[in-house]
């Protein structure tokens, strides 16, 4: 390919980003304005014109889905397979160079990852065996503190805890911690950053390879680098590396998880003559859509500002739906996409984002009951789904009997007569000698401490996990996978307990062998065996190459999975106060700007269409939470804005623009109507207090009222659900 058609197809800043000198570079640049596309075109560039080696290029992305596209974006640019280039995201770089290196990283070969999950569950046992009260010490917040330590490169050496005892705690759990993983040979997420940023620090021979080697480094969505990750980069790329970061800090998103935003201030001080470049037009959205989110975002304080202006023309407006419910809100959203897919529309052009995990469950159903195919990215994901964690537990404990969170999830699953105060001895004897659970299994039945039932339970499933090994030594990956799932008696424990649940369970099980035989060894993991490299993929890759990949699916995710990517159509459901912006939002003030940035990035990830819903009442973790509508929807002007539904007279309690509900009423000739109450009628609820009936509407299940709180102003209720008594 020639120099001119590298070029083609971008516009004059764009150009001179991909084209510029070897040098240290920022792309600083709004939603949709290319940067992905420039950073794809760089790495070409560098091929290509600047005849540079694919060897010497390390690129890192976001998700490993943006890494897999930016694989074949530049493979399609350069027309060669780029095999064994360094394009991944920071997890995934991290764990390579640790898998290649684990001796010089203190770790055995067989070192397995854990995700979050599992993190927590050896952090019970650990509270437990230091007879901490979860209450007082909660599992979550010890997780936190260790990751926060970890994400700011700190081990418990480094920190001093002063003469707090709550600290002190915290540091000691972190300290023992570390070494049961340690001597498990596990390996948490954060860990890995912090591992391959020290194998720089402690390894100097090794570092200087690394820089002679990658003499070109890039960055894509820069903004929510941690400090663990910047420092990562800023030990590699030495004095010599070229260094080219694309970002936007209206999109940073992940100050919860420690990312930070000054490193984009950082790396202009620490990288020196690195040159800005800015990129102004957006080429993803209408301009409605562009202007509403501009509008949005204009609301946060201490912005590096940046100008995005589009040549599409304005587009349909955004349409906002107010629903009574969760469920109403589904039935709109399926009820659209059901309209654009019989227009011809493709399913896989839609998606539907929301703030919490949670939403998705109605979702789900309402699309199940339509019989439209849809996709969740994120959530619960294929590999951390219960059975197949389960699967994959025996699995792990196979390729190392010393790993612990594997061992706690499945030493009595299906249930084999262990029980809690057995696990409590092994565990309390694993921590007072320093071992791992098995080999303190070991221990207590060769000193017979363990006698009788408990004594014979251990063994049979200890021998149970040794013959499995043997047997299963020479059995290529998928059977050896279907073996383990017959063997360890999952598959009989979820036959008997029948029901759809157990059967879709039985049927992840199934795709679990498929999976496995599908499981292509990546290159560079060739070493470490099939077995190894694919409990690695699954722990890193979770969910994001589902096994219906090819199927035409409408997309459901979080928000936060949604950065970097774009859809013709986009739902934003759920937004109302409390849920997005979430209440721990509202309650910690700092953090509503992260929220905000948060809908710019939903709002600017659709392309044609927009639609925007919330409901007034939701029943979302198991409780029911009434709700107005967010004050991100009050903050897009009215002038791009159509409402679904005609408001009502009324004056809203807290919104401006879209106040509760529009007044439908039925009224039946004495002034009372099917809800059984008539204006005027006071009434008392269990939460809101006092208040007089307003206005009613619909019947039967669905009746509704409206109400004037004394203290909490105007809402509509469910009749069947409110509760109200008379007054
Ligand atoms: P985000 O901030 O959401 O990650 P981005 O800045 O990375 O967005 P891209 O994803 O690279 O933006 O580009 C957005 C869309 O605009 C893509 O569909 C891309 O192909 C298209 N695009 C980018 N530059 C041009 C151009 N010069 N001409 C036509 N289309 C372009
Ligand atoms: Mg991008």
């Amino acid at each position: 390919m020639d120099v001119s058609s590298l070029l083609d197809g971008l516009n004059d800043k764009q150009r001179e980003a991909v084209g510029a000198p070897l040098s240290n570079m920022l792309v600083l640049a709004g939603a949709g304005s290319g940067k992905t596309r420039v950073l794809t075109h760089r790495i070409a560039w560098l091929m290509q014109v600047e005849q540079q080696s694919p060897y010497s290029i390390l690129a890192v992305t976001f998700t490993n889905k943006a890494a897999a596209e930016m694989r074949e974006r530049v493979e399609k640019v350069v027309g060669t397979n780029m095999g064994r280039m360094w394009i991944g995201t920071f997890h995934g770089l991290a764990h390579r160079l640790l898998r290649t290196h684990y001796q010089d990283a203190n770790l055995p070969q067989s070192f397995q990852i854990i995700d979050s999950d599992d993190q927590l569950r050896l952090l019970k046992r650990i509270l437990k065996s230091l007879n901490l009260d979860e209450k007082q010490y909660p599992p979550r917040q010890a997780q936190g503190y260790i990751n926060g330590k970890k994400d700011q490169g700190l081990r418990p050496k480094h920190i001093d805890a002063g003469s707090f005892p709550i600290e002190q705690n915290l540091l000691n759990i972190y300290k023992i911690y570390q070494e049961s993983c340690d001597r498990a040979g596990l390996v948490d997420f954060a860990e890995i950053l912090l591992r391959a940023h020290e194998l720089w620090l402690n390894k100097p021979h090794l570092l200087t390879h690394y820089q002679e080697r990658f003499r070109h480094i890039l960055v894509d969505e820069f903004q929510d680098t941690n400090a663990i990750q910047y420092a990562w980069i800023r030990v590699l790329a030495g004095k010599t590396a070229n260094v080219m970061i694309v970002g936007d800090d209206d999109q940073s998103i992940y100050g919860w998880r420690g990312a930070q935003i000054e490193n984009l201030h950082r790396f202009l001080k620490d990288f020196s003559e690195a040159k800005t470049i800015r990129l102004e037009q957006n080429y993803r959205s209408t301009a409605n859509i562009l202007n509403a989110s501009n509008s949005v975002i204009a609301n946060n304080p201490d912005r590096l500002g940046k100008e995005l202006w589009t040549e599409d023309k304005d587009g349909e407006p955004i349409s906002v739906y107010c629903a009574f419910n969760e469920m109403d809100e589904a039935k709109f959203i399926v009820s659209r996409i059901s309209e654009w897919h019989e227009k011809g529309g493709s399913l896989s052009e839609c998606a539907i984002l929301y703030r919490s995990n949670a939403q998705s469950r109605v979702l789900e159903e309402a699309f199940l009951h339509k019989g439209l195919a849809y996709r969740i990215y994120g959530g619960l994901r294929f590999f951390e789904r219960q059975e197949i964690k389960d699967a994959m537990g025996y699995m792990r404990l196979i390729n190392n009997k010393d790993d612990d969170a594997a061992f706690e999830r499945v030493v009595n699953t299906p249930a084999r007569g262990i029980g809690d105060r057995t696990l409590d001895i092994v565990r309390s004897t694993a921590r007072q000698h320093e071992l791992t659970l098995w080999q303190a299994c070991v221990r207590l039945v060769e000193e017979k401490v363990l006698a009788g039932r408990a004594a014979n339970a251990i063994n049979g499933f200890m021998e149970l996990i040794i013959s499995m090994r043997t047997d299963t030594a020479d059995m290529v990956l998928y059977t050896m996978t279907d073996n383990v799932i017959d063997r360890s008696g999952l598959r009989t424990m979820y036959e008997a307990e029948k029901g759809e649940k157990a059967q879709a369970r039985i049927e992840n099980l199934n795709e679990l062998v498929t999976a496995a035989r599908s499981f292509e060894m990546p290159e560079e993991l060739e070493d470490i065996g099939e077995l190894n490299a694919f409990l690695s993929h699954a722990a890193l890759e979770a969910g994001e190459g589902q096994a219906d990949a090819f199927t035409d699916a409408v997309q459901l995710m979080t928000l936060h999975s949604a950065k970097g990517l774009e859809f013709p159509m986009v739902f934003m459901a759920g937004v109302e106060e409390g849920l997005f912006p979430s209440k721990m939002a509202l309650d910690e003030g700092d953090r509503l700007d992260e929220e905000r940035r948060l809908c710019y990035v939903g709002m600017t990830r659709a392309m044609q269409k927009l639609y925007i819903s919330y409901a007034e009442s939701r029943r979302i973790y198991g409780r029911e939470d009434y709700a107005s509508p967010s004050r991100f929807i009050n903050e897009i002007p009215e002038k791009f804005v159509e409402q679904i539904r005609i408001r009502a007279q009324v004056k809203p309690s807290i919104s401006k623009r879209f106040p509760a509900r529009p007044a439908t009423v039925t009224t039946k000739p004495n002034g009372f109507n099917d809800t059984g109450y008539r204006v005027g009628s006071k009434v008392k609820h269990f939460k809101f207090g006092e208040g007089k009936v307003i206005n009613f509407e619909g019947s039967g299940e669905k009746g509704r009222v409206q109400v004037e709180f004394v203290d909490f102003g105007i809402k509509w209720l469910l009749v069947s659900l409110a509760k109200l008594e008379r007054c």
